[in-house]
């Protein structure tokens, strides 16, 4: 989501004849992103901002603008007053602010300037920034932004505020003028993806949507994220397995495999129903590959509890499984009734407890794919090989002297581990 948000500023700087630069002591204009969703991001994010504070001593023209999650929806005059050498503060997703201070900074305002077309996101949509253009294979598209859930460990509904989807047509736009500037690969997102539509009965629903992005030529393959368990309807399924370009990767996150801490988290779901889930989406999308996201040490998580998470995990074998140690958030339900009182020690434990049991499974899902040909999307070169992805995401490098950028590809895989696939182009009279 803050990539997604970060090339929509990128691109309102475009518009106004900013260019990028990689150099932080050679910007007139810096821009820093920020995601609070567990207390570590919060530091590095703060750590970041107070190592560009010599810069804006060097160049007090420069001007900081504070972005994303720390900020919130609005910013608090506590945190104006801690961070006074930034200029701008503005929400997730919105580049307005910024633009008006720098148009401001030039005697203009917004309104007289009718060549700054601002990414509200609601009502325009995005043009890629010019640097990204030759090189951008796989874009992000927000569709639902903010989340109004309310699951008691996150934060991320205050700081995003509630729910609001998109409209389709703005959606179906920016897809168009996406891949006409070379985009092959479209994923949704949004905190709960699959919601989208449900605050507009104007809107049609996901499904709905992905018949109406799959008709779009040029377009190679769409993905969405995250899903959550409650909101994946027959028909959303249904639409992947029918859908070529639908790709068979989804996202659910289950985290936790016991019944009480997830009440306690206000899942909405128990490990049973998700276990069903997980048969299901299966049983329609044979090959489906699932990724998840697991707390672990949430308040008052004792050895049992997390054994049942453990033991879900060992028996639903899934592709991927995003850890995370849980991180008391201000203001959040839990971190106001519930102590913290899962020792870090015991976190770290568990932690790398699910690690080990994942790369287990990873392994042995991975091995699956040796000497198996498979289609690769691949989108930059790294080192001396070329990335690229599955249908089922999986990571995979093919060494070769051939720009790839951008080339669907069926490849031979040649050596698999836990989190990547090494593989060579198949020729043609191979294929064939
Ligand atoms: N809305 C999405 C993404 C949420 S943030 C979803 O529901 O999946 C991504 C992940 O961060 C979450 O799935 C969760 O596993 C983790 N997370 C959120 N809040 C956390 C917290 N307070 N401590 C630790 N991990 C957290």
């Amino acid at each position: 989501m803050n990539v997604a948000d970060s090339q929509r500023v990128a691109s309102a700087l475009e518009n106004l004849g900013y260019q990028e630069t990689k150099r932080p002591e050679s910007a007139d204009v810096i821009v820093l992103n920020t995601c609070v969703v567990r207390q570590s991001a919060e530091d590095k994010a703060l750590g970041r901002l107070s190592s560009l504070k010599p810069l804006k001593k060097k160049n007090p023209n420069l001007v900081i603008n504070l972005m994303g999650c720390l900020v919130g929806v609005r910013p608090s005059e506590a945190l104006k007053k801690r961070l006074p050498y930034v200029d701008v503060f503005s929400a997730p997703s919105d580049p307005t602010p910024l633009v008006q201070h720098l148009l401001e900074k030039q005697g203009k305002t917004l309104q007289d300037e009718a060549q700054a077309q601002i990414n509200t996101l609601l009502d325009e949509t995005l043009t890629l920034p010019a640097l990204e253009q030759d090189k951008l294979v796989s874009a992000f598209i927000p569709i639902v932004l903010g989340c109004s859930h309310a699951c008691t460990y996150c934060i991320i509904p205050s700081r995003r505020g509630r729910e609001i989807s998109r409209p389709p047509q703005v959606i179906l736009q920016e897809a168009h003028d996406l891949v006409a500037q070379g985009v092959k690969e479209i994923t949704l997102l949004g905190q709960i993806v699959d919601r989208y539509g449900l605050d507009n009965p104007a809107y049609p629903k996901l499904d709905e949507l992905l018949y109406q992005l799959h008709d779009i030529d040029g377009l190679q393959r769409i993905r969405f994220l995250t899903s959550h368990p409650n909101y994946m309807s027959d028909a959303l399924l249904q639409a992947v397995a029918d859908l070529p370009k639908v790709m068979p990767h989804m996202e659910v996150p289950n985290q936790a495999g016991d019944d009480q801490i997830l009440e306690a988290m206000h899942r909405g779901y128990t490990a049973q129903q998700y276990r069903e889930l997980i048969a299901k989406i299966r049983s329609m999308i044979p090959g489906a590959s699932i990724a998840t996201d697991i707390i672990v040490g949430f308040p008052g998580e004792t050895d049992e509890q997390f054994q049942h998470t453990y033991d879900l995990l060992a028996e639903l074998k899934l592709d991927v499984a995003h850890l995370a140690r849980y991180s008391p958030r201000e203001g959040t339900p839990s971190a106001r009734n519930l102590p913290d009182d899962v020792p870090d020690e015991v976190k770290w434990n568990r932690f790398r407890a699910l690690e080990a049991l994942q790369k287990g499974i990873a392994e042995s899902i991975h091995g699956t794919y040796l000497n198996q040909i498979t289609e690769v999307l691949f989108e930059a070169r790294q080192k001396s090989r070329w990335r690229g992805r599955t249908p089922t995401n999986k990571l995979v490098f093919v060494e070769t002297e051939r720009n790839l950028t951008g080339e669907l590809l069926p490849v031979k895989v040649e050596w698999t581990g836990p989190w990547s696939m090494i593989g060579s182009l198949v020729e043609p009279e191979q294929s064939a």
